[in-house]
């Protein structure tokens, strides 16, 4: 049996919503769930509330940005008017209508991207010396957070790695996973990755191996690539087929180098898929349908293994290059393109680019399933980025794992892709309107610790629907002092806007800026909302700072790690029917992709089963993939 053939296509059948009917995967592959009390431009407006309050275009308002209210006057802020002009309007505007923005926190040497994008989103950056500590939404850094900031997440932020995810971004650590999965699973299943040998360890296997190739008659020999385990951007990499030329002085791997590599006009590529996991427990696995083609900037040839601009597809290294600028016949300028290019390449050559991607998509699966259980950890998001090589016989290989994959910015290509995928990562976090306000706010409620079952359907952590509470009450509870940094973080979110229309206009779709100003907008209350407001009038704590509060103790995890629970519902949950989105912007959720893998991986993950039913799933395909070769075939001879 081979796992390309045996397991294929979960995908197509996610995205028809085929033999499966859920509900949650029967929805267009385009939909994006609004979020409660929220209307998107063309989605059918309920009332006329809602159709006052339906966000505009920076392009709709003119020279300044239009923030409405519902059935209010909206609040325009001319570009380019001054700070001072800007607070004037502020201030002298009810303070219950005036959005909180949402607040991100980067550390060092994040790239200058990821900052531009929540600009452009309308969200502003977390400031120490004004801010309290969890005064914010979304914590990015290149390098994995401290337990504590995992223990003492707070419900409106979400942190941008898992703890432990380093587990298969480290080649010797992932090659480890894999071949105990082949060893536990069966090579055919897992024999997407090339052999590989970690050394010093494994140098007598290797050599074993080196040598029986050697000696028997007429085998083909064998090339291979030595990588540093911690290295990037092909740091330290050697290609070699000779043992005599092994040479490394810290750990390494020695992987089985793909020599027949599908080349496109004689150069050779790889493909940088981008993959959100916004769960490892029950897991929970996005992959982005656009994404990045790598190339090599000088012809491939096998006679020179020491050349790395023809067998290293890193941009890294191939943008000193002396043919990066260079026109390439059949390539172009630069070393990328995009997916959308090289799958249209692909099908007039009349490949299947589509069981192409449910093969890559079947790779990301079982390539985390490798690495489950991860500890237990709510709010938090993994971008990987899977280096994927295409041979000449169309078998996708899966050479590496990053962690943190590179988000510069070198050609226009990246910004187009590298933008829209934070912002489509950003929609994927789920944000609400209530988590602008950074509290535990919901009355009645108490904030503590507690387990919430993720297939609970329709029940919320806080026992009410999220986004309940309105910027009026937020006002009204919080102590002027607290007020006024919100305020002041506001007015300067809208300068950066502000500043941001015209470029922002131009560097991403207009899908995503509508969805921007959704995060900024006061949305009209919704019938349950008002009811709350009404309610939320005795909340407790009152005129004290929502940070202070006592509240939040109750609220903090106990520091043993293994056994934390989640403390509140995913956020990544849809509000309709409590699982997982099907597909956020290019997001598409490949895990779980039917009932029984949800169900296999909601307490703990029961890997046997989810690979029974990948298995199941694509003999089924298979066999239906037949009938219609076979109907296809009928049709033709009877014509
Ligand atoms: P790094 O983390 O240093 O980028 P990679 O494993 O991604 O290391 O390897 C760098 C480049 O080397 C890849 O982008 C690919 O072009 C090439 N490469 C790596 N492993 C193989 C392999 N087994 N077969 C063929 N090419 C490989």
């Amino acid at each position: 049996m081979v796992f390309t053939s045996n397991i294929s296509q979960c995908r197509t059948e996610q995205l028809e919503g085929m033999n499966w009917k859920q509900p949650w995967l029967a929805r267009t592959p385009s939909s994006r769930e609004p979020s409660p009390g929220v209307s998107f431009p063309g989605a059918s407006a309920g009332s006329a509330a809602s159709a006052t309050a339906r966000p505009r275009s920076h392009e709709d308002a003119g020279d300044g940005i239009l923030l409405s209210s519902g059935g209010r006057p909206a609040l325009r802020v001319p570009a380019g008017s001054s700070a001072s002009k800007m607070e004037m309007m502020a201030d002298d505007y009810d303070t219950g209508d005036i959005l909180r923005p949402l607040v991100f926190r980067l550390h060092e040497n994040v790239p200058a991207i990821v900052r531009e994008v929540l600009l452009e989103r309308g969200w502003t950056e977390f400031d120490k010396k004004e801010q309290d500590d969890a005064d914010w939404n979304l914590y990015w850094r290149n390098s994995p957070f401290r337990m504590t900031d995992h223990h003492s997440i707070k419900p409106w932020q979400r942190l941008n790695h898992y703890p432990e995810a380093v587990r298969i971004t480290r080649k010797d650590y992932l090659a480890r996973h894999l071949k105990h999965m082949k060893g536990a699973y069966g090579s055919a299943l897992y024999e997407f990755s090339p052999v590989a040998y970690i050394m010093p360890n494994d140098y007598v296997k290797f050599v074993a191996e080196y040598s029986k190739e050697r000696q028997s008659v007429g085998r083909r020999h064998s090339y291979w690539i030595c990588k540093p385990v911690d290295l990037s951007r092909g740091r330290g990499i050697l290609i070699f087929q000779d043992i005599k030329d092994l040479v490394y002085d810290c750990t390494v791997i020695v992987q089985r180098y793909i020599s027949n590599p599908l080349l496109i006009s004689g150069y050779k590529q790889d493909l940088r898929l981008y993959v959100c996991v916004t769960s490892f427990s029950p897991l929970t696995i996005y992959t982005y349908e656009e994404g990045l083609v790598r190339f090599a900037t000088e012809k491939f040839d096998l006679g020179s293994l020491d050349n790395i601009y023809a067998h290293l597809t890193n941009t890294s290294i191939n943008k000193y290059g002396a043919s990066y600028d260079k026109y390439k016949e059949g390539i172009g300028c630069g070393c990328k393109w995009t997916f959308s290019k090289f799958r249209s390449y692909l099908r007039i050559f009349g490949v299947d680019d589509v069981l192409l991607w449910q093969k890559i998509n079947n790779i990301v699966i079982l390539t985390l399933l490798a690495v489950t259980p991860l500890p237990v950890a709510s709010n938090c998001f993994e971008l990987f980025g899977f280096d994927i090589l295409i041979d000449d016989k169309l078998k996708p290989w899966l050479l590496e794992v990053n962690c943190n994959p590179a988000l510069c910015v070198d050609c226009s290509i990246d910004d187009t892709v590298k933008r829209k995928l934070l912002h489509d990562i950003v929609e994927l976090l789920n944000y609400k309107q209530v988590d602008t306000f950074r509290r535990n706010q919901v009355p009645g409620t108490k904030a503590g610790r507690r387990r919430v079952p993720w297939g609970t359907a329709g029940e919320s952590a806080t026992g009410e629907a999220p986004g309940l509470l309105t910027c009026r009450k937020a006002a009204n509870c919080a102590s002027a002092s607290s007020v006024r940094p919100a305020l002041q973080a506001a007015k300067g979110s809208i300068c950066r806007v502000a500043t941001l229309t015209e470029k922002s206009a131009r560097a991403y779709p207009r899908k995503t800026l509508t969805s921007q100003l959704r995060e900024r907008m006061n949305m009209p209350k919704i019938p349950s909302q008002a009811k709350a407001e009404a309610k939320n009038k005795q909340i407790p704590g009152a005129g004290r700072s929502p940070h202070k509060s006592a509240q939040l103790s109750h609220w903090l995890p106990t520091p043993d790690f293994c056994t934390y629970e989640l403390t509140t519902r995913p956020y990544f949950l849809s509000d309709k029917d409590q699982r997982p989105i099907p597909r956020v912007g290019d997001f598409v959720l490949i895990f779980p992709f039917n009932e029984a893998a949800l169900q296999a991986s909601r307490d703990g993950t029961d890997v046997k089963s989810i690979i029974k039913e990948m298995n199941k799933l694509g003999s089924k395909q298979l066999v239906s993939k037949q009938q219609n070769a076979k109907k296809r075939a009928g049709c033709l001879s009877s014509v």
